[in-house]
């Protein structure tokens, strides 16, 4: 319960560095420096109103000094980033697995909001990723997360089923980013890339699938509310960060499940 709790402030608090960073990223200014202050009236935070998710429900999300709304997007942010963590604390305990996938939580939630914002996928994200990826891709065993690709577990087949991963999933977006950028973007591709390569073959399926279908439903019921005259292009980056943040986490269950429903003949 109590150690429930740590990971939920945990979570929180890197909830509120992710939105800093959502905020400086797209504009190029440092996360570290100056100290968070009120963007109306320029006033620095105290210590107080810094703490997650309780300083945003006690001033009822109001800067203290000019009374200027803080965005409600600080609050879903920090609280969602803490239920992430203390569900992944419940499902692994407080380990290298929980580091791992907390880490690759934040980044996706990191990703999805900006490009929700923005419409942006930045390259100063997805390519440190792209390469933190490779680098992990033939330790997962030794993180306490079994892979193989192709019946091997050692660190070429790992590394293997990482790029199959990044390939597969990158593809469909080359493809439509190829023919039409102003349907997909760039960051698009980047992105699934990364997830690709994160959650490395079979698990990719699961990352497709979730995004493909969360994504298309969105899609539909937005071009059906959608007011005459008005055409958005609709940011893929929240249903990609999902679809990563399901494969990574429940995609080998996910796929033991489909192959108990229809062994492979
Ligand atoms: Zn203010």
């Amino acid at each position: 319960m109590l150690t429930g709790l740590i990971a939920f402030i945990l979570g929180a608090s890197i909830g509120s560095f992710l939105n800093v960073s959502a905020d400086r990223l797209p504009a190029g200014r440092s996360v570290i420096s100056p100290r968070s202050h009120c963007d109306n009236c320029g006033r620095k935070l105290s210590a107080l109103e810094m703490v997650p998710v309780a300083s945003y429900l006690w001033l009822r999300g109001r800067c203290r000094n000019c009374r200027a709304k803080v965005p409600r997007r600080v609050v879903v942010v920090e609280a969602g980033t803490g239920l992430i963590f203390t569900g992944l604390y419940l499902g692994y305990g407080f380990g290298l697995e929980f580091v791992v996938l907390a880490g690759y939580a934040s980044l996706f939630l990191l990703l999805a909001v900006i490009d929700l914002e923005h419409g942006l996928i930045l390259n100063k994200l997805t390519y440190p990723a792209a390469l933190a990826s490779l680098a992990l891709a033939p330790f997962w065993p030794d993180l306490g997360i079994p892979r193989s690709f192709m019946g091997g577990d050692t660190a070429w087949p790992l590394l293997l089923g990482a790029l199959a991963g990044g390939f597969l999933f990158l593809l469909p977006f080359f493809l439509i980013a190829l023919f039409n950028s102003n349907a997909m973007g760039w960051g698009d591709v980047k992105m699934a890339g990364v997830i690709g390569l994160a959650a490395g073959f079979p698990m990719v399926l699961v990352a497709m699938m979730v995004s493909f279908v969360s994504g298309g439903m969105v899609a539909v019921i937005l071009l059906l509310a959608r007011r005459k005259g008005r055409k958005e292009a609709i940011p893929f980056g929240p249903f990609l960060a999902a679809g990563g943040i399901v494969a990574l986490v429940w995609g080998q269950p996910l796929i033991d499940w489909y192959l108990g429903l229809y062994p492979p003949v």
